[in-house]
């Protein structure tokens, strides 16, 4: 299994450090400033260049994902482990793969600033994906109503070449072979990247307070005036936070993404139509109407088949009538899954909800879903030998899956 490792500098005192392609929150260990990554594009990062000096430098661009891909087929679902690279530009005699260079040598974050002129993808990161998903699928004898991804690691790496008589790998500066047909017009629209990364001070917007996240945590939390953060377009954004408050000071918190959406093609707007698409063994009683449907989905990085069991019985249990605005008051797990990734799977949890299945496979690929919000919701789990156990709804996660999830 692969895992990039990111040289940069601390944007303060300029002091080395170094950064697994997950984190997202840097901790200078000489100025202890600690700064929250943004990338408005994505992250994108490129391989160092051999003896550039003199010579015309261009960076190949090669797609990159880590995770899982979840495929809802008419009979079950199903999902597979992916950890590639892949060429995003049609030059068809370039390498397809990075191979196995990229973990070998360390990353630099590509920037403005990063001398040589990039070549960009054609297409969106999710047109890649999509055209990926696809490719996997048509191996399997039942094409897929609907698909997803749960990336732990994703975006751009860049490789350097120069394109002399002949092309050069400019990793090793060893040659590659021919220069590809169509090098000149792909090369003709390349030049400096517009966006890099940034780097934000990990301090409160609203209080000035330090914030607390771990590593690879995605939203930040203010300890100082109950508030929930997350980068997003260059700077940080409050993240609306609910809990289900106990007095259990063992309590451990889970942090969950709660998604509302207006879909169109089925009645799934209130618990009463849960109930009704669900076939839940339940007799419908007069408040269940007013009661609004929602999507639960876990926040934190977990392996498929956890993730969707996780999302699936939340989902069917609707406990958000128990929550309340604010911060968890004990210990709780890193919120290091995006809201965008959890947004992405709401079809996939749609899927294993619907019943019966065969009805679900008719209906699901013509149903059309608009997310209109997403907030926090933190939840208490108690352990015991092997399990965390949510005490209200009873929805239970095994401990060693738990522990494994801080990398799927
Ligand atoms: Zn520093
Ligand atoms: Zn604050």
């Amino acid at each position: 299994m692969t895992a990039f490792r990111i040289e940069c500098r601390c944007p303060q005192c300029g002091a080395p450090a170094a950064l697994e392609e997950t984190d997202r929150v840097v901790a200078c260990p000489f100025c202890r400033v600690r700064s929250v990554l943004t990338a408005r594009d994505g992250f994108r990062y490129a391989l160092p260049a051999r003896r550039p000096a003199g010579r015309e430098l261009f960076y190949v661009p090669y797609w990159r994902f880590k995770g899982f891909m979840l495929f809802a087929r008419p009979e079950e679902t199903e999902h597979t482990f992916i950890d590639m690279t892949r060429l995003g530009v049609g030059l068809g005699t370039l390498p397809h793969t990075l191979g196995v260079r990229a973990q070998a040598m360390k990353l630099k974050f590509a920037t403005p600033e990063t001398e040589g002129r990039f070549i960009l993808p054609m297409g969106s990161f999710d047109a890649a994906l999509e055209e990926f998903q696809s490719r996997l699928s048509r191996s399997r004898p039942a094409e897929a109503l609907a698909a997803a991804h749960l990336g732990e690691a994703m975006g751009l790496v860049f490789a350097p070449v120069y394109a002399e008589e002949k092309l050069t790998d400019g990793v090793l500066d060893a040659a590659m072979g021919k220069v590809p047909e169509g090098w000149e017009a792909v090369a003709a629209g390349a030049g400096r990247l517009e966006a890099g990364v940034g780097f934000l001070p990990a301090l409160c917007p609203a209080c000035g307070w330090d914030l607390a996240g771990e590593r690879d945590a995605q939203v930040l939390v203010c300890g100082n005036c109950s508030s929930a953060w997350a980068p997003a377009g260059g700077k940080l954004e409050r993240v609306a936070c609910e809990c289900l408050k106990t007095a259990g000071a063992e309590d451990y918190y889970l942090p969950f993404w709660l998604t509302t959406c207006d879909i169109a093609g089925i009645d799934l707007a209130t618990y009463a139509d849960l109930v009704r698409v669900a076939n839940l063994p339940k007799v419908l009683q007069p408040g269940f109407e007013s009661r609004r449907f929602l999507f639960w989905t876990p926040a934190f990085k977990l392996r498929a088949g956890a993730f969707l069991r996780l999302s699936e019985n939340l989902t069917l249990s609707q406990p958000q009538e128990v929550l309340a605005a604010g911060l968890p008051p004990g210990r709780h797990h890193p919120a290091n899954l995006a809201a965008a990734e959890s947004a992405g799977s709401l079809r996939v949890v749609l899927a294993g909800i619907m019943k019966p299945r065969k009805e679900m496979a008719e209906l699901l690929p013509r149903l059309a879903l608009r997310i209109t919000g997403q907030r926090l919701a933190y939840l208490p789990f108690q352990g015991d030998r092997h399990d965390f156990v949510q005490p209200h709804t009873r929805v239970a996660i095994n401990r060693n899956l738990l522990a494994l999830s801080r990398s799927l």
